[in-house]
């Protein structure tokens, strides 16, 4: 199956990637889209795990989106929440969401897709995020399917979300398998020299290599 797969740099959609092409042998292209982040951080992780895996890596800008989304990501003015290691961070999350992020992402990807021959397109969405995040849900993703489908007038093509029943610490753990080199990869929100350590991104990504049990590769200032 010729496959493109959104790819952020984060643990996630680095590990989606590996599990395309490692596991389940797809033909898979990465596809970053810079949507106005407030950090580049994370495309440059993109890049390099998709050279690590040696699969093409489809780079498109759109930093003038970012400046109409409002969310921490994009909007300088909101900060990105730190978080204490024991709090429960729930709504402090609600800053990162950035409205209709998936939704726009995808539908890129889609016409991307159909454009170069792919049946399908892929992104990470996962168990962990659907309390905060509406577009990382499976009805979501159903009826988004659904509406590819008829957009593209294609009844066969699909989007794939092979994590969305998956804890962050599920993916971790199979990534850890599939050798996926998480050193490269980015989940910082504030994109300094080093991961910071306490906003809401890295504690998530230090508690999923901690309840997976693989070492954490990660540098943290904090
Ligand atoms: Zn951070």
């Amino acid at each position: 199956l010729k496959v493109i797969s959104l790819l952020s740099g984060g643990i996630d959609s680095s590990t989606l990637l590996y599990y395309l092409k490692k596991e389940l042998d797809f033909d898979v292209t990465a596809l970053t889209i810079n949507y106005g982040q407030r950090h580049s951080k994370e495309v440059h992780a993109a890049r390099k795990i998709a050279h690590s895996l040696g699969v093409d890596w489809l780079y498109v800008e759109l930093p003038e989106l970012g400046k109409w989304l409002r969310s921490a990501l994009t909007t300088p003015s909101i900060n990105v929440p730190e978080v204490p290691e024991t709090a429960e961070h729930y709504d402090t999350l609600a800053v990162t969401v950035v409205p209709n992020r998936n939704m726009i992402l995808l539908s890129i990807a889609a016409g991307i897709a159909q454009s170069i021959g792919a049946k399908a397109v892929a992104y990470a969405a996962h168990y962990s995020d659907r309390g905060v995040y509406p577009d990382c849900r499976a009805e979501f993703v159903n009826a988004l399917e659904q509406t590819l489908k008829l957009a593209l007038d294609d009844p066969d093509f699909k989007v794939l979300v092979p994590f969305v029943s998956k804890y962050k610490s599920d993916i971790v753990r199979l990534g850890a398998y599939l050798d996926v080199p998480y050193e490269l990869t980015w989940s910082c929100y504030k994109g300094g020299e080093k991961h910071c350590g306490v906003c809401s991104s890295c504690r998530e990504r230090k508690r999923a290599f901690r309840e997976a049990g693989v070492i954490d590769p990660t540098e943290y200032l904090d």
